[in-house]
């Protein structure tokens, strides 16, 4: 027989089918490890066939399958011919992302153990060996039993029966359960009418994608739980993807409850072993829920049933490494193949994912109301303005100190949230609010120390750093973001009783980071949570009852055309932590430009009116309307780098040419961020009326071949840094 074979080095000189002999054993799917030049490499089998036009003599023979089983199945293999044709990356590259990276590397293997029982033969133990006699006995009851256990409890007894062959010893594989110690109720819970009303209706629209519209706290989560404990009734399998944040430590025990060892919960908290055992756990079908964040859409199930992508909204569904994937796009694929639903649920979706359901692309359904009715947190604007007026120059307004201080008098908890995205050079003036934004792109510009000038990312256009503020005549002009160890600090002044806890980038770091502090506020050994954006995802504290919005205004001018959508995101997320259980929530969301759209759409939770609002802008300019596409060129060397700048934009300029009217925007420049770790950035950056150049900008790029510096295609970045 002979192996078409893809080599496992992602180059695209050697991005091409290879022929090998190989025994009728070896199936498409497998790896195997194969004479490649003069050394060895690992390839994976994309098909067998009878024949090559390889002469007999010139085909070399694989040396051995890694795996006695294909780790690729044939969904995987259908569906890397489409990524590579859509995202024009080699085939290694694209087939890495089905398998766990630690069975690349080999680093870790199966794990096994020794486990001992009694031989059927007739046999005797003198009566004076009584340690022999009990294991014996032992084993008889329980059939078998650990080793490691068994030489614990009898000593040396498992060696004098093992040596008279009385205790056969085999070896098994096992598999690492890494939530051995997380143990959970199932809720038995009755369905709402509404929310038995989606499942309805999820279940029966003839269309692919449902958009299950439902306010923070709707009950989305027992929705998505139901549709999948359905489908494995049906023999089927399901994948679940949530932000990797959302898998806190209530949701793991919650997930465990209901399905216990059916689902594969993985999450960056597992050990390589502990994946690697979960991934094959779903690849043989004895765990049949693949639950995680963005790479789970890869999970080697089969037969599914239902693909659910919670928080759909969420940035990190789009993958920052190449090839740079969107798993809205992945999971379309697969509910194609699979021929099954695919649900996509938020309190805020996307403008892009509501637009589809509002034409009608995608059902819509909706949770219009909170669990029991409870109502939606009340949302206070304050202005800040004022506060400065007033000469408080702390982050805190004298509204939040009056109901933090009620708030922990009472005995609940509250949550102070700040953006990261603070840090960002945005120019704003303190007394006015005015916000210095760009003439023709309509987003904030962003201040550049080096050249002391502003920017805009979008068209590359500069403007000179202001003096004082064109609207008011202030000179109070402020660009600095407050930071969370400032914030807590000042706390500590005000309330020295109480108990506080810090999470963001800087506290989280190491394995269970963010676990553990969420668990320390879980279990109530903190009154107050002060953190950045990981304190905004599906949290569910029963204690909160109010939440403090430091920097509402921050991520609204981020230069970005999704800022207002991110901000509207980001508010009422972070407003849903409040009031969840009996006591009502209270939200105090502070801003310099109280009287800003965005904000006040999300301080009354009109997600209809942001909508309106936000799309009559984007009309014609940005997505869902254009294609944003940037084309980034990045190396070490900056002569080369430039060359290669020159190079590729010469060949798209060609593609620009030939269709001027696809364009909408077409222009090089420096990136924003021009070094990022010794690395000089160029760009050339594209606004299309829809997709159709991509094809040929996919292909320029991956025909691009230089020492030092690579070049890569995004759509729609996330983050235009
Ligand atoms: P969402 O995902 O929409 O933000 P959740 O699924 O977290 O909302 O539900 C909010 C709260 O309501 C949770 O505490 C959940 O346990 C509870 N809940 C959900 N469905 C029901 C139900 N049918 N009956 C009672 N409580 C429910
Ligand atoms: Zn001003
Ligand atoms: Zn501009």
């Amino acid at each position: 027989m002979v192996a078409e074979v893809i080599v496992d080095i992602a180059h695209s000189d050697v991005d091409k089918i290879f022929d090998y002999a190989c025994e009728d054993t070896v199936a498409a799917g497998m790896r195997v490890a194969v004479p490649f030049g003069r050394s060895a490499a690992t390839g994976f089998v994309m098909r067998v066939k009878e024949s090559s036009d390889v002469p007999p003599e010139k085909l070399k023979k694989i040396y051995r399958a890694e795996e006695d089983f294909p780790a690729l199945n044939k969904e995987c293999l259908a569906l890397a011919e489409k990524l590579k044709n859509r995202y024009r990356c080699p085939m290694a590259l694209v087939l890495r992302l089905f398998l766990p990276a630690e069975m690349r590397t080999g680093k870790v293997g199966e794990a096994s153990r020794n486990f001992a029982r009694l031989t059927s033969g007739p046999f005797e133990i003198p009566a004076r060996a009584r340690q022999q006699l009990a294991l014996a006995e032992f084993l008889k009851d329980n059939g078998e039993a650990d080793t490691a256990f068994l030489r614990e409890r009898f000593g040396g007894a498992l060696k004098a029966l093992t040596d008279k062959g009385i205790v056969l010893i085999e070896k098994r594989r096992v598999f690492r359960d890494p939530y051995r110690g997380v143990e959970g109720e199932a809720a038995e819970r009755t369905l709402t009418p509404a929310q038995e009303e989606a499942l309805k209706r999820i279940g029966t629209t003839q269309k692919t994608v449902t958009l299950l519209h439902g306010v923070t706290g709707s009950g989305k989560t027992e929705v998505y739980l139901r549709l999948i404990a359905e489908q494995l009734k049906l023999g089927k399998t399901a994948i679940f993807l949530v932000p990797e944040i959302s898998l806190t430590p209530q949701m793991l025990s919650q997930l465990r409850a209901r399905f216990g060892r059916k689902a594969a919960i993985l999450h960056s908290g597992l050990s390589a072993g502990e994946r690697f055992d979960e991934w094959r756990r779903l690849r043989e079908g004895s765990a049949r829920i693949a639950i995680g964040a963005r790479s789970a859409i890869f999970a080697p199930v089969e037969n599914v049933g239902v693909i659910v992508i919670d928080e759909e909204h969420d940035g990190s569904y789009s993958s920052e490494n190449a090839p740079r994937y969107n798993t809205f796009d992945i999971a379309w694929l697969r509910a194609i193949y699979n021929k099954c639903k695919l649900v996509l649920g938020s309190a805020t979706p996307s403008v892009e994912t509501y637009k589809r359901a509002k034409d009608g692309e995608f059902e819509l359904v909706r949770l219009p109301e909170r669990i029991n009715r409870r109502p939606l947190p009340e949302v206070q604007l304050v202005d800040m303005r004022r506060e400065v007026r007033r000469g408080n120059p702390s982050p805190f307004s004298l509204v939040l100190r009056e109901k933090l201080k009620s708030c922990l008098g009472g005995g609940n908890q509250a949550i102070l949230f700040l953006n990261r995205r603070g840090y960002s050079q945005t120019v704003l003036c303190r007394d006015c609010g005015y916000v210095a934004k760009c003439e023709h792109c309509d987003v904030a510009l962003t201040y550049h120390s080096e050249e002391n000038c502003l920017k805009c990312h979008y068209c590359g256009a500069r403007y000179h750093m202001l003096k004082g503020c064109p609207a008011c005549g202030s000179v109070h002009i402020g660009y600095v973001g407050t930071g969370t160890q400032r914030v807590v600090g000042e706390l500590k002044k005000l309330y020295p009783a109480a108990r506080i806890l810090r999470m963001d980038n800087d506290t989280t770091s190491g394995k269970e980071g963010h676990y553990k502090i969420l668990k320390q506020f879980a279990d109530r050994q903190a009154d107050i949570l002060v953190g950045t954006q990981m304190v905004a995802k599906g949290h569910d504290f029963p204690s909160v009852t109010l939440v403090g919005i430091l920097d509402a205004d921050m991520s609204l001018h981020f230069p970005d055309y999704r800022s207002g959508e991110r901000t509207f995101q980001l508010v009422t997320q972070v407003a849903g932590r409040s009031g969840r259980a009996e006591e009502r929530g209270e939200v105090v969301l502070q801003t310099y430009e109280p009287e800003n759209f965005i904000l006040r759409f999300a301080a009354k939770y009109d997600y209809e009116g942001f909508y309106e609002h936000e799309i009559a802008m984007r009309a014609g300019m940005f997505p869902p309307y254009a294609k944003i596409v940037r084309v980034m060129v990045v190396g070490e060397d900056e002569t080369e780098a430039l060359g290669a700048l020159k190079e590729i934009y010469g060949k798209l300029e060609a593609v620009y040419a030939a269709q001027p009217e696809k364009f909408l925007f077409f222009n090089k420049m420096h990136s924003p961020i021009k070094r990022i770790k010794e690395k000089f950035r160029y760009q050339v950056l594209m606004r299309l009326t829809d997709g159709s150049p991509l094809k040929e900008i996919y292909a320029i790029c991956s025909a691009a071949a230089y020492k030092k510096t690579v070049v890569y295609v995004e759509e729609n970045p996330s983050n235009l840094s």
